[in-house]
């Protein structure tokens, strides 16, 4: 059996990261398990592709993924332009459509501030001063942070990958793990198509399956997830500089945020409209559709399981799926959402699907959406769930905190044996302030 010291279950970005850095801070022979050929075909690879800003995260309740984000700006700066993977500043508008709304930008003022923004590179505009920026756009008021970014997860995942690589940790693709044993000092794990390996250590993170991977061994029994597909639809080319920045919108929902399609501006010009919000069975239903509200309560009652059925009676949630949700199923439904800040948009201009992606959060024991990422701790393994957005953003300084974690729990020895375009140390040192 091939034994290794450390194994990383799922090659998305933030395995691939984690795998990355422990390659320059350790000498643990370690490998990275993937059920696919490639790193970033989930997740990863199907996102929106912005560099996000914590403007819009409590910095309270969100405080690890907001400042992980703040960091990690700067690192896959440094780490984009030199190797040609597209960065494009264009920045992001999130807009109030009425006064609430616009209270709530006042909010995320004062949050991105204490997030750590710097001035200047957020500003609250009034309606007129959002129209003469971009004139096709209507409302309240806006937000503008001049620091977000377009890129390419995806590549970055790639470039990250040849770095490990390199460092001699080993890639395990089409390894999909279907069972995993605590046998004292290490762990055994099995696969569908492979000899089983042994590793002293296993990292868990393997997005929309984590859960499922947590519960192996006895972890999360009190939570339960649900899988929504994020559905796009690209511009036709002479609409692509109808609006020349991401568009949010404050959510209507604070607490289903992932409902509100936004205008993006991919880092290639490109303009998409989406994501959506379409339930479905698993982690890479990436077609199917959910056609009316009845199959998309059925469905939901299908995929909730245990505690989670608490969410179908969560007054919240229940009016959200009889009036809102239908609203964001259909491509004209979701244009429609669109038109109530970029008035000119119209189906017709979207003929072509872009790449869907599907975002998996998990619900806790009284039918609530966990809002923070949540990290379990077992016997020899440690486990990532609810790595949702803005997780690509944070990936380089959360997964340096995570190794560091893990060294300080006893379970990793580190030290320096490489040099690194990023700096540990630093990472760490900003992260933990
Ligand atoms: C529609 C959408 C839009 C988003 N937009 C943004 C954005 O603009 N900005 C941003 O910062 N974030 C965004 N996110 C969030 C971001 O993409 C995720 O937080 C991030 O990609 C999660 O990375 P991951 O490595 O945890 O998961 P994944 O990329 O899903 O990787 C997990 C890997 O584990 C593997 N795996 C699972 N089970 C097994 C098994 N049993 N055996 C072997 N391998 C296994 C999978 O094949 C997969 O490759 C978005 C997400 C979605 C879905």
């Amino acid at each position: 059996m091939n034994k290794y010291d450390v194994g990383i279950i799922g090659g998305g970005i933030l395995g691939t990261t984690i795998s990355y850095w422990l390659s320059t801070v350790s000498n643990l022979k370690t490998c990275v398990i993937e059920k696919e050929n490639s790193v970033a075909q989930h997740a990863s690879g199907r996102n929106t592709g912005v560099i996000h800003s914590p403007f819009y995260l409590d910095p309270q309740k969100k405080k690890t993924i907001a400042k992980a984000a703040m960091i990690s700006h700067d690192l896959w700066k440094e780490f984009s332009i030199p190797r040609n993977i597209p960065w494009s500043e264009c920045g992001t508008l999130e807009v109030a459509l009425d006064e609430s709304q616009h209270k709530t930008l006042e909010k995320y003022l004062k949050w991105g501030e204490q997030n750590g923004i710097p001035e200047g590179a957020l500003k609250l505009m009034d309606s007129s001063a959002v129209s003469k920026k971009e004139p096709n756009i209507q409302c309240v008021s806006g937000i503008y942070c001049n620091q977000d970014v377009s890129t390419d997860y995806g590549m970055m995942t790639g470039e990250l990958y040849s770095y490990s690589k390199n460092h001699n940790v080993t890639f395990l693709f089409d390894h999909k793990m279907t069972g995993i044993k605590n046998t004292n000092d290490s762990m055994e794990l099995q696969f569908s198509n492979n000899p089983s390996i042994e590793c002293k250590f296993v990292i868990n993170c393997a997005g929309g399956h984590s859960l499922e991977i947590a519960k192996m061994l006895g972890l999360a029994n009190d939570y339960s997830s649900l899988h929504f597909r994020g559905e796009y639809w690209i511009a036709e080319k002479k609409y692509e500089n109808l609006v020349n920045t991401n568009v949010y919108s404050v959510a209507k929902f604070t607490n289903f945020p992932f409902l509100d399609p936004h205008w993006i501006k991919r880092a290639n010009g490109t303009a998409e409209i989406g994501p959506n919000a379409v339930p479905v069975a698993t982690p890479e239903t990436y077609s199917g559709y959910v056609g009316n509200i009845s199959d998309v309560v059925s469905k939901l009652g299908e995929i909730l399981s245990g505690g989670s059925k608490k969410l179908l009676v969560n007054p919240e949630f229940l009016s959200l799926i009889s009036k809102e949700w239908k609203s964001s199923l259909s491509k004209n439904a979701m244009i429609d959402r669109v038109k109530q800040f970029i008035p000119k948009v119209n189906p017709d201009f979207f003929v072509k699907r872009g790449t869907s992606g599907i975002r998996t959060p998990i619900i806790s024991k009284k039918g609530e959406f966990v809002s923070e990422i949540l990290e379990l701790e077992g016997d020899n393994s440690f486990h990532i769930l609810n790595y949702n957005s803005p997780g690509a953003t944070g990936a380089p300084a959360y997964s340096a905190l995570i190794v560091k974690k893990l060294q300080e729990k006893g379970f990793l020895n580190l030290q320096k044996t490489r040099e690194s375009f990023w700096n540990f140390d630093k990472v760490i040192e900003q992260i933990t302030l």
